[in-house]
C-alpha cells in the first residue's frame, strides 16, 4: 500500500480495509447480542459515520432501525459557548434504544454537546459506538460503549473520514505523515 496525498498533505497507510471490516463485525456481533429483542434505533452523526454506520447496519441480524442527524454547531449564549443542534432527528426516540454512532470521538466536544438534548426525549438507552476514539485527546467526559480502535492523537482520512472534503471513499485508513503535522 502506498502513500496517498489530498490537497497539500501526504497520508500513510493506517489500519487495512480487512482489519477494519473484521472489527465492525466483532461490534455488530457484540450489538446483536446486547440488543436481541430491543429493536434499538442507530442515529448515525452525518457526515463522518455514513461508511461505518453502513457496514455495521449490514451486519446487524437482529430487530434494528437507522436514521441519521447532521449535527450544526455554533458560537452560543451558553457557559459553555458551544450549541449543537441536531438536524434532521424526527423519530419518536421516547422509550427507545439508541446507539449513537460516530465516526471519530476526539476531544469529546461534538457527543457532550449533543448527548444532553437527546436525554431530554427521554430514550430508554443511550450508547455510543465510535469507529475511532483517541483518549490522549479527551476533554469532556464521553465514554464510547463500542470501539473498533483506539488510536493515538494522529489525523486520519480514509472509512468517511474526510481531510478538507476529501478522502472519504478510502476503503482503509491513513495517518497523517509526521513532517506534514505542523500547521494542523
Ligand atoms: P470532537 O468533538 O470529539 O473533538 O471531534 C469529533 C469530530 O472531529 C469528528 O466527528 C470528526 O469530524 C473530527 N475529527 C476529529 N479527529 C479527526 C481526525 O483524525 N480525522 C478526521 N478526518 N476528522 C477528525
Ligand atoms: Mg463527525
Amino acid at each position: 500500500m502506498a502513500d496517498i496525498r489530498i490537497h497539500d498533505k501526504i497520508f500513510s497507510p493506517f489500519i487495512s480495509a480487512e482489519s477494519i471490516q473484521e472489527r465492525v463485525r466483532d461490534l455488530a456481533a457484540q450489538i446483536n447480542s446486547d440488543y436481541k429483542d430491543k429493536n434499538p434505533l442507530l442515529i448515525g452523526i452525518l457526515n463522518g459515520s455514513f461508511i461505518f454506520a453502513a457496514d455495521l447496519f449490514r451486519s446487524l441480524t437482529i430487530e434494528a432501525e437507522i436514521s441519521f442527524v447532521k449535527l450544526a454547531s455554533y458560537k452560543g449564549t451558553s457557559s459553555s459557548g458551544h450549541v449543537v443542534t441536531a438536524i434532521g432527528l424526527e423519530e419518536e426516540l421516547h422509550g427507545r434504544h439508541i446507539i449513537i454512532v460516530e465516526d471519530i470521538i476526539d476531544t469529546g466536544k461534538t457527543l457532550h454537546s449533543f448527548l444532553p438534548g437527546l436525554h431530554q426525549r427521554q430514550p430508554a438507552s443511550v450508547k455510543i459506538a465510535a469507529f475511532l476514539t483517541k483518549p490522549t485527546a479527551l476533554q469532556y467526559e464521553v465514554k464510547a460503549d463500542y470501539v473498533a480502535f483506539e488510536i493515538e492523537n494522529k489525523f486520519v482520512v480514509g472509512y468517511g473520514l474526510d481531510y478538507d472534503g476529501q478522502g472519504r471513499n478510502y476503503p482503509e485508513l491513513y495517518q497523517l505523515k509526521e513532517e506534514f503535522l505542523q500547521g494542523l
